[in-house]
């Protein structure tokens, strides 16, 4: 079956027993919202315990402090009520493995889908590639603690978000599903008055 029709299939599946779902309130019943990594190894619902209706989750390459992220934090507060924010990177991400510099020079070479080896991403596709990477911030990761705590600084500081909101910085282990603080980010990112 091709991916399409199995999500399809999952689909009928879910809808067919969808319950008392239907009559979910639009803001998040918990009043909270995650910031993390669209790593496929991570699923928030169940390693931060949530039902539909619960929370916000807002996920990209990294869990990185985007302007874009940032965005949809704003709108989660502004509009939809929620009072506590979690930053959640995670061991072994995949934005530990390059930087602007390496993703710009594969992607002017091919647009294809590169391979991984011992030192790190080369290109196996054929061209031709294109010089618009050189016009995009990666947000790529050397060190998860720093780039934790770079985020929280950067979302507790920006100007469209209230002092109030507590932050919380968090890496999630991928060898054991936990969720280890990173002090110094929940630091930055106690709540003021
Ligand atoms: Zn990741």
């Amino acid at each position: 079956m091709s991916v399409l029709n199995e999500v399809l299939a999952a689909n009928d599946a879910y809808a067919a027993d969808f319950g008392a779902k239907s009559e979910l309130a639009l803001p998040p019943a918990r009043g909270f919202a995650i910031l993390t990594c669209m790593d496929a190894r991570l699923d928030p619902a169940k390693y931060a315990g949530l039902s539909e209706g619960d929370a916000h989750v807002i996920r990209n390459a990294g869990g990185r402090a985007s302007n874009d992220a940032i965005r949809s934090l704003v709108i989660s507060y502004k509009l939809l009520g929620t009072k506590e924010w979690f930053v959640i990177h995670h061991t072994n991400c995949g934005m530990e493995f390059f930087n602007d510099e390496v993703m710009r020079g594969l992607l002017a070479h091919s647009l294809e889908t590169a391979a991984l080896g011992a030192d790190g991403f080369y290109d196996v596709g054929s061209g031709p590639g294109s010089a618009e990477a050189n016009y995009i911030n990666w947000l790529t990761i050397s060190n998860q603690s720093q780039s934790v705590t770079e985020d929280v600084v950067r979302i507790k500081n920006h100007p469209l978000v209230p002092a109030g909101i507590p932050i919380y910085g968090y890496i999630y282990d991928v060898t054991t599903g936990r969720l280890v603080e990173v002090p110094s980010a929940t630091a930055a990112g106690a709540a003021k008055k």
